[in-house]
C-alpha cells in the first residue's frame, strides 16, 4: 500500500480567509478607503496581479493599487484585518494590463496557478479567491435583471441597488456537489474530456433548485454513471471561484456495480481499489493515472476513502 508516501495533509485551496467580514460596517465604505492602513488585492478577471517582494503578495497599498489602474470606486470590501485595516479587491480594467506586465516588481498569473503551486500563503489565496468571486459577480451583474436600469455598488461591495425600481441584488454562490461514490475497498472515478491526460477525479454537478445536496449527489450519480447511491454524507466544502461556486464534498455508498457513462458528461468511469487510487494520489501509478492535485477537495474525498478516515476540517 503506498499511502506511507502521501505525506502531511496537504492544505485545501481558497479555504484560508482569515479577516474578519465585518458584514455589520459594509455602509462605512467611505471611512474605510481614507484608512491610512487600507491595501488592495488587483484582479482583472482570471489575472491576479502579485507584487514580487522576498516573497510574493497580493497586497498592495491602496494608492499604489489605484496608480496601477485599481478602480476604488468599485472597491470590493473583503474584511478587516487583525489590527482593523480594511483589505479590498480591486477590479482592474483588462486595458491596464500591458503596462504591468513587463515590470520586474510585479506578477501576473491565474489563481489556479498560484493555488497548485503555493506560490503565496494560504490567508492571501483565500483573499484572492473571495475578490476573484466577488468581482466576476460584479461584472455579470452591471444591470438591473428586473427593470435593465444600470446598477450602483453599496455595502463596499456586498449590494448592487437598483435607483429605478429599488431592488437589491445580492452576491452568489453556486452549490456544486462532489462525490466519492465508494463499494467497499473500491471507489468510482470519472474522467470528463476536460481534464488533463490521465486525470480521473471524483464526479460532481451543480444542485438544481429544490434538492437538497443528497439528492443532488443521487441524481448526478445516476445521470453520469447509471449507478444507484444510498447513504451519502457531508465532508468538506470549497470555495471554488470559477468563477463563483462552492464545492460540497460527499461521500455516497453505491448499492450498484455496473456502469454506464453519460457520453455527453463523460468519457470515462470505472472502479478503482484503495491501492490504486492510492498510487495516482502519489502519481505513481503504472499506466500514468494521476488524481487531482492535493490543493483539490477530490483529492482531499480520495485520500480520505484512501487512510479510511475523515478529512480534517476546512
Ligand atoms: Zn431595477
Amino acid at each position: 500500500m503506498a499511502t506511507g508516501t502521501l505525506g502531511d495533509w496537504p492544505h485545501l485551496g481558497y479555504t484560508g480567509f482569515d479577516l474578519d467580514r465585518a458584514s455589520e460596517r459594509r455602509g462605512e465604505t467611505r471611512d474605510f478607503l481614507r484608512h491610512p492602513g487600507a491595501k488592495a488585492c488587483l484582479i482583472a478577471g482570471d489575472t491576479m496581479v502579485l507584487a514580487r517582494r522576498s516573497a510574493l503578495d497580493a497586497l498592495f497599498d491602496l494608492d499604489v493599487a489605484a496608480g496601477y489602474g485599481g478602480r476604488t470606486d468599485e472597491a470590493c470590501l473583503l474584511g478587516l484585518a487583525a489590527n482593523g485595516a480594511p483589505r479590498f479587491a480591486l477590479p482592474l480594467h483588462a486595458a491596464s494590463l500591458p503596462h504591468l506586465t513587463d515590470r520586474d516588481d510585479l506578477m501576473l498569473t491565474d489563481l489556479r496557478s498560484l493555488a497548485v503551486e503555493a506560490m503565496v500563503p494560504p490567508d492571501q489565496l483565500g483573499l484572492l479567491a473571495t475578490g476573484k468571486a466577488m468581482l466576476a459577480w460584479h461584472a455579470r451583474r452591471t444591470f438591473c435583471s428586473n427593470c435593465g436600469e444600470r446598477l450602483k455598488v453599496g455595502e463596499s461591495g456586498w449590494r448592487r441597488d437598483c435607483p429605478n425600481c429599488g431592488a437589491q441584488h445580492f452576491p452568489r454562490t453556486d452549490p456544486v456537489v462532489i462525490m466519492l461514490v465508494t463499494d467497499g475497498d473500491d471507489c468510482l472515478l470519472g474522467r470528463s474530456p476536460r481534464f488533463a491526460p490521465g486525470m480521473w477525479s471524483a464526479l460532481a454537478g451543480f444542485v438544481e433548485p429544490g434538492e437538497t445536496f443528497e439528492a443532488a449527489v443521487r441524481r448526478e450519480v445516476k445521470e453520469e454513471a447509471s449507478i444507484e447511491t444510498g447513504a451519502v454524507r457531508y465532508l468538506a466544502s470549497q470555495p471554488w471561484p470559477f468563477p463563483m461556486s462552492i464545492m460540497i464534498g460527499m461521500q455516497a455508498q453505491a448499492l450498484t456495480r455496473d456502469i454506464v457513462i453519460d457520453a455527453n458528461e463523460l468519457e470515462g468511469a470505472r472502479w478503482f481499489s484503495r491501492d490504486e487510487a492510492a498510487t495516482m494520489l502519489t502519481r505513481t501509478h503504472e499506466g500514468g493515472l494521476v488524481a487531482p492535485v492535493p490543493m483539490a477537495i477530490a483529492y482531499h474525498l480520495i485520500r480520505a476513502f484512501v487512510e479510511g478516515r475523515d478529512p480534517p476540517a476546512g
